[in-house]
């Protein structure tokens, strides 16, 4: 707790630090950003300096339009050079700001995929959705905006001040007397302002993740009719947001009207002290005009200064919300590859903690020689999931190790054993691409044919014929047409294509009418060919044929052995089995009840 306390401080602190060290791949166009907003500001003084000269001219009863003339093109001129010079400081700041939010993006990506799993579903999709868009996106309007305009309007603020005192040291600070009470009135409203602004990301992040929850949940909502009280729950959030942001206004706006009243006067002192020192002959008259224009130009970079205070702070909190993904524990993975033989697992003392406190795997050790066929059986949260898992380094065990092909899991890189594992889950994932690019996932590099051929072989061809577009169907579209177990066989597909040297499968639960449970049967056969297989069965049945069955329970091996064996010698196999018998005499039976009531 301590630590992270630490490290959320140095985020903080480093926050301008952190967003600059991602600008590697911009440098240049973030130094000609600068260098372009700069010369802007130089250009921008140009016009000031010929309205002077051209002033002075008038005073002193010498102006002619020929002499004039020059100074006026010179004016719009470098106006126009200003402008020009300042909308390419914004185009490379824009650009660097995207390539900034590029690189964030990406690193936040490489984090999620080297980070444990568990690590990465400890965070709720509500909060990775928040940063990795609102929070990451919201960095690029300041950071774009910042570097010409910030340094410009200080770079402006400071040479207006400087021209002043070259014309009178007096005139500087009668322009700029009001300066310092508009700061010290904002500063005052501002006193609270990190507190605030804290207690504001708090709620903010609140109303988020209750909008998130009440949309995720709305199956539910209106099955269990609860519209009433989550709504209730929602509108309390959406409300309490607007009393704190309307509540934070009302304690700032007085300051900050006060502010912008005060800013702007500059002419209250520079007008009765130039008129003074006019009268004194201290200053020309020209040069009492150009206080006066000075003392109206230097109000707007000023008062614009001002306006990045909350810009800057909101840079800071999506900065360190990025900074907690960005420094997430990496599973710790060697550089070369490793040196494996074969595709046997073992499992030697392997001790497991979701939280680091719970074990839910005790001392557990296994061997699964190559090409074997070994089943997972066990009561429901025995820890048959749990082990797959860890096979595929989902967790890294705390006690023990688990090793593939001779070489312990941790000693491997994840792409290497990524190569060698496949894993078939319950719940299969399709993405929104078509149907041959889900299946093509197992091997980006197949041919169409060897796509088709790996359809064909999980039993997916009669049902992509029926879909509109047939193989080239988009996932998204054909999902409503997909059964569960239509679905599992593109998995199957996808597992196919891989061709990798172990698989594990979770077996599906549900839809296990007849007929797909065939087909998905016939399609487990062909991907398990000449395979190490590692099933985690729920159907027991379907395993009576394994080389080993292991029975697990509360997270411990049971017994393992052949069928027939453990019927014999393990009463919780024996259990288990008779109450499958049951359930599928029953299943048949209801499906012989239904067929003959029809
Ligand atoms: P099985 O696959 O045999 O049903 P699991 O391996 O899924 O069992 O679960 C074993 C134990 O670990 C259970 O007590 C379960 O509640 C717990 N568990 C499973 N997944 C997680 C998780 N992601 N975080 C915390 N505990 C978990």
């Amino acid at each position: 707790m301590a630590e992270n306390e630490k490290s959320g401080n140095d985020g903080q602190r480093a926050w301008l630090g952190t967003l600059l060290s991602y600008s590697g791949r911009c440098k240049g166009r973030m130094a000609g950003s600068l260098l372009a907003s700069i010369l802007s500001v130089a250009a921008g003084f140009v016009p000031f300096y010929a309205v002077y000269r051209i002033m002075t001219a008038a005073m002193e009863g010498r102006l002619t339009f020929e002499a004039a003339l020059p100074w006026l093109c010179l004016a719009a001129g470098s106006y126009v050079v200003s402008k020009v010079l300042f909308g390419v400081s914004t185009l490379l700041s824009h650009m660097s700001a995207y390539t900034i939010l590029e690189t964030l993006r990406r690193d936040f990506i490489d984090k999620l995929m080297r980070a444990s799993l568990g690590t990465v579903q400890g965070k709720s999709i509500g909060q990775i959705k928040s940063v990795f868009l609102d929070r990451i996106e919201g960095v690029e309007v300041p950071l774009a905006h910042m570097i010409p305009e910030l340094s410009g309007s200080m770079l402006l603020a400071l040479g207006l001040a400087a021209w002043l005192v070259a014309i009178d040291w007096r005139m500087a600070l009668a322009c700029l007397v009001s300066v310092p009470i508009g700061l010290a009135v904002f500063a005052s409203s501002l006193k609270e302002f990190n507190a605030r602004y804290a207690a504001y990301m708090a709620e903010s992040n609140h109303v988020n993740s209750v909008i998130v929850e009440y949309i995720e949940g709305i199956q539910v909502v209106k099955a269990f009719n609860q519209a009433t009280d989550s709504y209730r729950k929602y509108a309390d959030a959406v409300r309490s947001f607007k009393d704190y942001t309307m509540g934070w206004f009302r304690s700032t706006w007085v300051g900050m009207n006060l502010m912008a009243s005060i800013m702007p006067t500059t002419l209250l002192g520079v007008v009765p002290a130039g008129l003074w020192l006019y009268f004194e002959g201290a200053l020309a008259p020209s040069e009492l005009a150009m206080c006066v224009i000075l003392a109206l130009s230097i109000v707007d970079p000023i008062t614009r200064f001002t306006s990045f205070v909350n810009e800057m702070k909101s840079m800071e909190y999506a900065v360190s919300d990025t900074r907690e993904f960005l420094d997430l524990p990496e599973l710790a993975e060697p550089d070369g590859r490793a040196e494996t033989s074969g595709a046997s697992i073992a499992l030697d003392h392997v001790s497991f903690s979701y939280d680091g406190g719970n074990e839910v795997i005790h001392d557990v050790s296994l061997r699964m020689p190559q090409g074997s066929f070994c089943a997972l059986v066990g009561p429901s949260g025995s820890g048959k999931s749990t082990l797959a898992r860890l096979i595929a380094r989902h967790w890294d065990v705390q006690g023990g190790s688990v090793s593939v092909g001779g070489v312990d899991v941790r000693k491997m890189p994840l792409d290497q054993l990524s190569e060698l594992v496949s894993f078939v889950a319950q719940d299969n994932y399709l993405f929104d691409a078509t149907i041959r690019e889900n299946i093509r996932l197992g091997r980006p590099q197949a041919t169409d044919e060897e796509v088709a051929a790996a359809a064909r072989a999980a039993c997916c061809e009669e049902f992509v014929k029926r879909l509109p577009q047939g193989i080239d169907t988009p996932a998204g579209e054909a999902g409503g047409a997909l059964s569960g177990g239509e679905r599992q066989r593109i998995s199957i597909a996808r597992a196919i294509l891989k061709d990798a040297p172990i698989v594990l499968l979770d077996e599906a639960t549900a839809f296990t009418d007849p007929e797909n449970e065939d087909k998905i049967q016939r399609s487990i056969a062909r991907l398990a060919a000449g395979k190490t297989l590692v099933v985690i069965a729920h159907r027991l049945s379907t395993i009576t044929s394994a080389d080993c069955i292991v029975v697990i329970d509360q997270g411990r091996i049971v017994d393992q052995g052949k069928h027939r064996e453990l019927l014999g010698r393990c009463p919780l196999y024996a259990r288990m089995w008779q109450a499958h018998i049951g359930a599928k005499a029953w299943a048949a039976g209801s499906s012989d009840r239904e067929g003959s009531s029809r």
